[in-house]
């Protein structure tokens, strides 16, 4: 078959990944806007299981994984100053350009063609795809195919009324799936973090809108957004900063997260996967999981 990937994030590598593991006579060529060095956010985490089940399914890529990753076992949530601490959950972090640079090189491994740096387009289908008989839609959660035709894919789409930040920090929280709840004179704010690499955590910010619209969020440039994080969150943060990495969005760094659920996956030779075809909320960590469950 000849396959058409659109978005080279963790779902639709890892499709192309898989489709040449069940027949390696596939013809796959994955297009993707950012550089193969280049992505979005910080680090990830999934449990256990999931790293069990990409074993099952890639032992190649999956060991390679392994011996990358942070585990930790624990959820710690930090309270009006009490730590509540619950055991045997099972997590384990990772990069997100990492995880993708892995999964880029094993794909390569097994003929997989990328052109990166390259923009599709909904008329590319009809157009320059049209050969194709398969078009996978692997292009996250604003996805241009489903956006086009959200009938067809009988798609709900739900913004979410809070807003959240995704930082790095240098500051370890390696031993715990860490939630932060702060009380301050504009209301809640609250973190999930947790350590992707040797060196960095992921430390995501969330609030109301009234709490962020209160402490003037939406007036500041995303350096001093972290600034201001990082002042709210200093007794957590051991001396270290919040680091930001979100220079392509314009305006504020914080964003709404939409609640995607499309009760329709197919249309035509057209499927969607990942983040384009549903969203899972990042506190529950399994974005990436799903992505990968659906290749
Ligand atoms: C703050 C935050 C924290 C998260 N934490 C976790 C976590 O801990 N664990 C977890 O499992 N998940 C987490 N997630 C969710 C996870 O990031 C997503 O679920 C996952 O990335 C979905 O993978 P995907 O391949 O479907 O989409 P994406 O990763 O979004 O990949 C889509 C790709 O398509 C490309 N693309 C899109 N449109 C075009 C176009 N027109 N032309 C060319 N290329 C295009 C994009 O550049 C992108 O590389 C988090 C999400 C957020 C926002």
């Amino acid at each position: 078959m000849k396959i058409i990937v659109l978005g080279g994030g963790p779902a639709g590598v890892y499709l192309a990944i898989s489709m040449k593991l069940k027949n390696p006579g596939h013809d796959i060529t994955v297009y993707e806007r950012n550089r193969d060095d280049d992505t979005f956010g910080w680090g990830v985490v999934f449990s256990d299981q999931t790293m069990e089940n990409l074993r099952v399914n890639d032992p190649v890529s999956a060991e390679t994984m392994i011996s990358e990753l942070i585990h930790w076992d624990d959820v710690a949530v930090h309270h009006k100053g009490e730590v509540i601490r619950s055991g045997g959950h099972g997590f384990i972090g990772i990069g997100r350009l990492r995880l993708l640079q892995i999964l880029f090189e094993r794909a390569r491994q097994l003929g997989v063609i990328f052109h990166f740096e390259t923009e599709f387009e909904v008329a590319d289908i009809k157009g320059k795809f049209a050969d194709a008989d398969l078009i996978v839609a692997a292009d996250g959660l604003n996805s241009k195919i489903r956006n086009h035709d959200l009938k067809a894919f009988d798609c709900d789409i739900d913004m979410r009324p809070n807003k959240f930040v995704w930082l790095g920090t240098h500051q370890r929280f390696d031993d715990a799936f860490t939630f932060i709840f702060e009380q301050t004179e504009h209301g809640w704010i609250w973190v999930h973090a947790y350590q992707f690499d040797e060196k960095t955590s992921t430390f995501i910010v969330e609030c109301s809108t009234e709490t962020y619209e209160s402490f003037g969020f939406d007036k500041m440039d995303h350096e001093e957004s972290a600034e201001t994080c990082r002042r709210i969150f200093e007794k957590y943060l051991g001396g270290h900063d919040l680091m930001t990495k979100s220079a392509h969005i314009r305006g504020s760094a914080w964003i709404n997260f939409p609640r995607v659920l499309c009760h329709q996956w197919v249309k035509d030779n057209v499927v969607l996967i990942g983040d384009a075809a549903h969203t899972a909320h990042f506190s529950i960590g399994s974005g990436t999981k799903l992505g990968f469950e659906d290749a």
